[in-house]
């Protein structure tokens, strides 16, 4: 059978760890990691060992990925509700994509809970582009009240519980100007992972129940959720063994192949996954055409996710042991083979 050809995939949402953490990921292997998972276009966290909080640290940050990066990476600014007059410094930069905020715990320290800092993040970053929110249960309420008061667009990380399903989709029935993103860990694992892989399947937000798992796809389904975002979040093995460990895990590699499985199992079809990988964040986040560009791959060809043996610098992955499908066989990127 001929390979097929799909177009090289976006993923919004990859925490690459350079600079401050290169010993788990760095530019040259995370973008390696997203060309063998046939994406040519990733989106970039903030959250790095010193915070992107500075135009500055922005500055040194996109040089880097210039001189490293095998795929096209570009980057989310951050926020501790503390470095408002260096939004409008950031926000028409075309390498800048949108302003991560973090209203619940996770890693690196950029942390705002706080009512008051949260209504001037709002308030200050009055760029089209998307606030991207890492808000759980309670503070998800408040980062829509928030989002539509000061009538800003907002893109809602990682859903991972059916309660927070509702609230997007109850959102959309207003037509607030909202959208969210699922991760393949929350659509293929659930708690239960915890038991047998302990620190390797631990993650913020965590992993949810089985009720939870099928409002996600649910979700997928009706068009609540509108992208599935990786949230590739390297650790190194040492650093998921310890207690408590590291949270997050890496994802840019099987993404692909647990979308094909998805469709083989009939819960999605193929055309859903180009929507979920391509045709959705390229629209929400105004990713920029790259021309001449796309992934081959036989999405019916079967292959395990083995133990070790990735490009991502940690070497391991959440999905090993499982059987998936389609893997990119090459990747061209604006006319030159990349994979
Ligand atoms: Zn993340």
């Amino acid at each position: 059978m001929p390979l097929l050809r799909i177009p090289g995939l976006i993923d919004a949402h990859v925490h690459l760890r350079e600079p401050g953490s290169t010993h788990k990921e760095d530019f040259y292997t995370g973008s390696r990691a997203a060309l063998a998972g046939g994406f040519t276009f990733v989106l970039d966290m903030p959250n790095n060992a010193v915070p992107i909080l500075t135009e500055k640290l922005l500055e040194e940050k996109i040089t880097l990925a210039r001189e490293k990066a095998l795929c096209d990476v570009r980057f989310y600014f951050g926020t501790n509700g503390k470095n408002i007059e260096e939004f409008e410094k950031v926000s028409d930069k075309p390498e800048v994509f949108g302003l991560k905020l973090y209203c619940n715990h996770t890693t690196g320290e950029m942390l705002v809970e706080n009512p008051d800092l949260l209504e001037k993040v709002f308030a200050g970053w009055k760029s089209a582009k998307p606030i991207l929110v890492h808000a759980e249960g309670e503070q998800l309420v408040t980062a829509l009240r928030l989002a539509e008061k000061h009538k800003r667009r907002i893109h809602v990380c990682h859903i991972s519980q059916a309660s927070e399903v509702e609230l997007v989709r109850q959102a959309k029935i207003k037509k607030q100007k909202v959208t969210a993103g699922a991760t393949p860990h929350h659509l293929f694992l659930t708690k239960d992972a915890i038991i047998k892989m302990k620190g390797y399947a631990m993650v913020k937000p965590p992993l949810g129940t089985e009720a939870d798992q099928d409002a996600l796809w649910t979700g997928l389904k009706d068009g609540t959720i509108d992208i599935v975002e990786t949230d590739h979040a390297p650790h190194t093995r040492a650093e998921k063994e310890k207690n408590p460990p590291a949270f997050g895990v890496p994802g840019l590699e099987t993404a692909l192949g647990l979308m094909y499985k998805a469709v083989k199992d009939g819960r999605i079809t193929h055309d859903d996954v180009i929507k979920f990988l391509y045709t959705n964040p390229k629209a929400i986040f105004n990713v920029p055409d790259q021309p001449d560009t796309y992934v081959e791959m036989d999405p019916e060809l079967a292959y395990i996710v083995p133990q070790s043996g990735f490009e991502t610098k940690c070497d391991w992955s959440p999905f090993a042991g499982m059987t998936l499908y389609g893997k990119p066989q090459s990747v061209v990127l604006r006319g030159r083979r990349v994979l």
